[in-house]
């Protein structure tokens, strides 16, 4: 395994520069594990201004099927030919089925019975019973869909992320389908001859660029080839099952992804994507997550997402992936 990227130079005429020749250059890079693109373009990143909630606030006085008076009420309860419960509960977080899912097995689980949760608010008891949640559901999954092996965990944290209620949710999935990120790890997989989530690790900690800490379960890292502005992950040093996601194990990831979030904070983002990857029944695939800031670019509130990642499937950043790493590192001891 190798970190591979190719320098760009465009050429032209520059204005601010009296029509003299200049250019601008920029990376593509390749992320190790999926074969994918991402393009590093060397710009200064925009100051963003304060997140605007109040729009936020001002747009969500709906009704919210997720808060307490109407959960029981109006979401959907689960199968009982194939799961042991009608809906989970651990604490205050409630798994029940998607009543619009994306496939055979979609979850949301509702983290807490607090409506509207800022960023800075996310404790580790929330995210410990939001996650054990949906582990509860993954582990009947098992017992009765063994084919369904393609398990994940996932959050759009707010609407910039994707998420259309304000109530924090996780979404969680359990499909015999591989969605294409799976396919295109796995395709990684079946043509490298050692495990390329130990390879990466280990390329990482030797370049001592974007490696953060190794953790007593999980190598913590910024990825070379960021999915999004930037791109946290989290890979476990094991093989594990969803069922062996707690205790010190559950405690190290949810202690990492509050850090992140709080990082990302500081950015005036309030968004973020994060997927939690399983593949029970594959030892060769470590449990991994991944975690991108999401933002719109002001004045207009355009979407970071143009042509590049929606159908050409290539993110683009201006923040080089080394530069956030060596922020994080302060952050990431305290
Ligand atoms: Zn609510």
């Amino acid at each position: 395994m190798v970190f591979k990227k190719v320098l760009k130079k465009a050429t032209f005429l520059d204005p601010l520069n009296g029509f003299n020749p200049g250019g601008r250059e920029c990376e593509i890079r390749t992320d190790p594990l999926t074969g994918r693109n991402t393009r590093v373009l060397f710009f200064p990143p925009r100051i963003l201004p304060e997140p605007d909630l109040d729009t936020i606030k001002g747009k969500d006085t709906g009704f919210c099927p997720f808060c307490i008076e109407n959960i029981d009420k109006i979401t959907p309860k689960f199968n009982p030919e194939l799961f042991t419960r009608e809906r989970y509960r651990v604490g205050e977080a409630v798994c029940f089925p998607n009543a619009f899912p994306y496939d055979e097995n979609g979850a949301v689980t509702v983290m807490t019975e607090k409506h509207m949760v800022l960023i800075g608010e996310f404790t580790p008891d929330i995210l410990i019973d939001a996650i054990s949640c949906c582990v509860e559901f993954l582990i009947d999954v098992k017992a009765k869909q063994p084919e369904a092996v393609y398990q994940s965990i996932n959050w759009n944290y707010l609407p910039v992320a994707g998420s259309s209620i304000v109530h924090p949710h996780l979404q969680v999935t359990a499909s015999s389908v591989p969605t294409n990120y799976y396919s295109d790890v796995l395709s990684t997989m079946n043509i490298s001859g050692s495990n390329v989530f130990d390879d990466l690790v280990a390329l990482e900690v030797s370049a001592d660029e974007r490696f953060i800490s190794s953790g007593d379960y999980f190598s913590w890292l910024i990825a070379f080839a960021p999915e999004g502005v930037f791109d946290l992950m989290a890979v476990s040093h094991e093989y594990f099952e969803p069922c062996e996601l707690k205790d010190g194990r559950l405690a190290e990831l949810v202690g990492g992804i509050i850090k992140t979030i709080n990082f990302i904070k500081k950015y005036n983002i309030i968004s973020y994507n994060m997927s939690l990857f399983f593949l029970p029944g594959n030892g060769e695939f470590k449990p991994h997550m991944r975690l991108c800031p999401r933002t719109n670019v002001p004045p207009l509130d355009t979407s970071e997402i143009n042509y590049m990642k929606m159908l050409h499937n290539e993110p683009m950043t201006t923040m080089k992936p080394e530069l956030v790493a060596e922020e994080v590192k302060k952050i990431w001891s305290k």
